[in-house]
């Protein structure tokens, strides 16, 4: 018997797949019955913020991920692929499908039982019933202090900055084009989660209340081309609006934009446009690429909106995450050409997050070294992402399932990605520890690396599953 603490990514993941080794699961979700500020939904393994996964190909390291994750029977995997958008070379998702796919798939799994109930201590464990915390970044604060005991360490709490979604009727299509960067799909350099992102404090921060701005509906022509983002062109005299009216607007909990320790992989916007005019411009803005078609040139700047949802009425504004003043935020926003009278389903926003220190608490098998029979699992343990939550959650899964019956845990080699993952959070250096997303960078090398970065990627993606699949067979795992 198994107790999982969290259905989210990680915790529905391990859930599917220690009952799938014949092992019965008790999973407790605290929603509906415990809110967090950021779900919206009862379901298991709602996405709280982008839609994607990100790219979905063996020649980018999540797309081996996910690879992986699909040989190894992920139930996330399956959910998303059912679920699946239109998002060029990504994995996009409609979220409500999604959520509601995992939530189905576990509630009728015979050998789980799910509890709606906030877990405020961390329950006993054993061999026998080992138990798997995946809690995730907004873990209840009872549970969190009871973590912070048990594993001895200061916690870190960081803030994650999410982008705003529009609703597409109020995206006024006479001024914006459909079209994909370069004209074709998205490749791998874009293989970056576009709608939300990371910075990090010491301290916790306010989370901005709910609120929601009401604007009249834009009608408009549409621009029928190709492409899977609807791209908002600016002039110089716009993209200098813009940016003025962005460096000036009031932040909900920023004042000091120089001393804020940001996670450099992803800034809200206005962190980036205090560093200087043409910051943008060479990122989450970049034109370049782009054509506008009623001018046959790249615009100066360009705001790119990704379809959220399978009915197509929710685009979000990639790379757009903010801590600006909700309503500051719409009176900015609308500067943005296409946007001037668009409709906010969702405003970009600061929130705490948590996880342990992994290379102090945890092994490579997301045991807790100081006490094997328990398991964390997903953000709270040191990873980062959507896909890697629900990766570390499957092995979680698959090693407190063998602890049950009585098996040897092996993890996964390292050459793969998965393997690749766990090893970094058990032995990234403790001092200067920052979860991490999958990277090659993270796997060990090639002896004898074919030249040039995509030969070399896919190389290491065809070492790693076939490095897999002997795994798998050696512990008798046929998901496929
Ligand atoms: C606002 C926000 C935006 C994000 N945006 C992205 C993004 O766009 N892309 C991306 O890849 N990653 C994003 N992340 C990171 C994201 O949370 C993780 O990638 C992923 O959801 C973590 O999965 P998880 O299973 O660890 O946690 P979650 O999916 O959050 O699941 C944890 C579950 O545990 C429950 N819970 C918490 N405390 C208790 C308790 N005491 N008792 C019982 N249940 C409890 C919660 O209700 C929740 O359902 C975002 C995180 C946040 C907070």
């Amino acid at each position: 018997m198994i107790t999982i603490v969290g259905g989210g990514l990680a915790g529905s993941e391990a859930a599917w797949q220690a009952a799938e080794c014949d092992v019965p699961v008790t999973l407790h979700e605290m929603r509906p019955v415990r809110p967090t500020v950021v779900h919206k939904t009862d379901r298991l393994a709602e996405l709280v913020c982008s839609n994607s996964f990100r790219g979905d190909k063996l020649d980018n390291a999540v797309g081996l991920l996910k690879e992986e994750m699909r040989r190894l029977g992920s139930l996330v995997m399956r959910a998303a692929e059912a679920s699946r958008v239109p998002a060029g070379a990504a994995l996009a998702v409609d979220r409500e499908r999604f959520a509601e796919t995992i939530t189905r798939a576990i509630t009728k799994h015979p050998r789980i039982t799910v509890t709606r109930q906030e877990v405020t201590a961390i329950p006993d464990s054993s061999e026998r019933a080992p138990v798997i915390i995946a809690t995730g970044p907004l873990t209840s604060d009872p549970l969190s202090a009871a973590i912070a005991v048990l594993v001895g360490e200061r916690y870190l709490y960081f803030y994650d900055a999410i982008s705003p979604i529009v609703l597409a009727e109020t995206i006024d299509r006479s001024r914006v084009f459909r079209a994909s960067r370069w004209g074709r799909s998205l490749g791998p350099k874009s293989d970056v989660r576009g709608a939300e992102c990371d910075v990090r404090r010491t301290e916790r921060g306010d989370v901005v209340p709910a609120e929601r701005v009401r604007g009249a509906g834009a009608p408009g022509l549409d621009n029928d081309g190709q492409g899977d983002y609807l791209n908002c062109p600016l002039t110089l005299d716009e993209y200098d609006r813009f940016y003025n009216a962005l460096v000036t607007a009031e932040s909900a909990t920023v004042h000091d934009f120089d001393k804020e320790r940001f996670f450099e992989g992803c800034l809200p916007i206005e962190v980036m446009a205090h560093r200087g005019r043409d910051t943008l411009r060479f990122g989450p803005m970049k034109p370049v690429g782009l054509v506008d078609p009623r001018t046959g040139r790249e615009p100066y700047a360009a705001v790119q909106l990704r379809q959220d949802n399978l009915a197509g009425d929710h685009f979000s504004l990639v790379g757009f995450q903010t801590q600006i003043k909700w309503g500051e935020q719409a009176r900015v926003l609308r500067l943005i050409p296409g946007l001037e009278q668009a409709e906010f389903v969702r405003f970009g926003m600061v929130h705490r997050n948590t996880y342990v220190n992994g290379p102090s608490v945890l092994d490579e098998t997301w045991q807790v070294r100081a006490r094997p029979t328990l398991f964390f699992a997903g953000q709270m343990s040191g990873v980062e992402g959507y896909v890697e939550s629900a990766a570390s959650g499957l092995i979680a899964g698959l090693n407190a399932a063998a602890l049950a019956r009585g098996e040897a845990i092996a993890p996964p080699p390292r050459t793969t990605a998965i393997g690749a993952l766990a090893y970094y959070v058990a032995h990234a250096n403790p001092a200067h520890y920052e979860p991490s997303n999958i990277t090659f960078g993270i796997i060990p090398p090639l002896p004898h690396a074919p030249r040039g970065k995509k030969l070399r990627n896919q190389a290491l993606s065809d070492r790693a599953l076939a490095d897999l699949d002997g795994w798998m067979r050696s512990r008798t795992l046929v998901h496929q």
